[in-house]
């Protein structure tokens, strides 16, 4: 199975009881104010009057699925397509507190915590945040560059519901560039080693650029089939404003040019995006943004609207959910927004049903029994 059955059954149950009965108070629309310090003006809303009214009616039932849990900033890497590192250049030097994580966690509710940062392995107590969250019944993704991994192993105990997300943009040579140093890629694959051996949960993470070859992708999944890695996961690019090279971003066109052939992919290796994802991918299926899913989580406070623009950092997670003008995001509505498909804004309207189709719910059962 793709997952363990408690986590693809928990996580169901979950979804399943929010759409019946989501909270009320999230699902109140607030109306844009505009913002003069602003340079990225949010447009109007740009759906004709009434249009709103139409929409699927599970954009409007809103609750978090993943939490994105950003302990720290710092890394000891400077990846070329980094937005985070730079974004938070101010505060990189400091850290949430434990007791403020594990806050965070039970404020939000979401099932699953992706644990990101910067490199979260460089979080002092990283080691108690995994077990305070494992402790919440919450499933984990923790997201690193492996180069820790080696060192920092033994604060960890495997568990079902506890993954290494390793980030992996390519074989060694195509890596190793898009992390700016040598040898990241062979410390990683070291840490991927141990882990295994030690019986951990291993998954990759691979952004895609414009210049990324979809071939080498496949075979960096090849060449990771000999250390049983437990699945793999692709998101193109976002075109951060903190990053200044545009040429490695990718329009949407471009998009559907790169995953045209993922099925191939798909049949091969354990891919944990859902099916209709990358129906979406491929420009085969249309989705909304519903970037509520996965709220943000930092060092400045809950990052609005998304983990990728940043129009404001709110107090409390109430205050995310409610003073956040949603409606005013999402491809047709942002500039910024155009050529986004990250996995974070649009995988959970897959996991939501937006827009399904009839054999969503076969596909879908088949991708988590696979
Ligand atoms: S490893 Fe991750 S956090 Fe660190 S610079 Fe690279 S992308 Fe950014
Ligand atoms: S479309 Fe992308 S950038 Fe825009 S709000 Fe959604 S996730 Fe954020």
């Amino acid at each position: 199975m793709r997952f363990p059955l408690s986590m693809t059954a928990g996580m169901a149950t979950y979804v399943f009881k929010n759409k019946i009965r989501p909270r009320p108070e999230w699902q109140k629309d607030v109306v844009p104010q505009f913002d003069p310090s602003n340079p990225f003006r949010v447009l109007p809303n740009r759906l004709p009057e009434g249009v709103a009214k139409q929409r699927h009616p599970m954009i409007k039932k809103r609750f978090p699925i993943v939490l994105m849990l950003e302990p720290l900033h710092a890394c000891n890497l400077t990846c070329t397509g980094c937005g985070r590192i730079r974004e938070y250049e101010s505060t990189i030097t400091q850290r949430i507190p434990l007791e403020e994580c594990l806050a965070a966690v039970d404020e939000c509710g979401a099932p699953m915590v992706s644990i990101c940062g910067g490199e979260p392995t460089m979080y002092p107590q990283i080691g108690e945040l995994v077990a305070g969250i494992l402790d919440r019944n919450k499933n984990i993704y923790l997201c690193t560059n492996g180069m820790f991994m080696v060192k920092r192993l033994h604060e960890f105990k495997p568990d079902r519901r506890f993954f290494f997300n390793v980030h992996l943009d390519g074989l060694e040579k195509t890596h190793d560039i898009a992390v700016e140093r040598e040898g990241v890629f062979q410390e990683a694959i070291e840490g991927i080693k141990a882990a295994k051996k030690a019986g951990f949960m291993v998954c990759t993470n691979t952004t895609v650029y414009k210049e990324t070859d979809m071939k080498e992708i496949e075979a960096l999944f090849e060449y990771l089939l000999q250390f049983e890695v437990d699945g793999h996961q692709l998101s193109p690019a976002y075109g951060y404003s903190a990053v200044n090279d545009r040429e490695i971003f990718m329009t949407r066109d471009d998009i559907h040019e790169k995953f045209k052939d993922v099925d191939l992919m798909f049949k091969r290796f354990h891919l944990n995006q859902t099916p209709m994802y990358l129906e979406f991918l491929k420009g085969n299926r249309d989705l909304p943004c519903t970037a509520w899913g996965n709220p943000t989580y930092n060092i400045k406070g809950w990052k609005g609207p998304c983990y990728l623009i940043t129009d404001a950092h709110y107090k409390t997670f109430e205050d995310l959910m409610t003073q956040t003008p949603w409606d005013n995001y999402g491809h047709g509505n942002d500039p910024r927004c155009e050529h986004c498909m990250v996995h974070c804004g649009y995988e959970p309207s897959a996991a939501l049903g937006i827009n399904a189709k009839l054999a969503d719910s076969f596909k879908m059962l088949s991708w988590a029994l696979s």
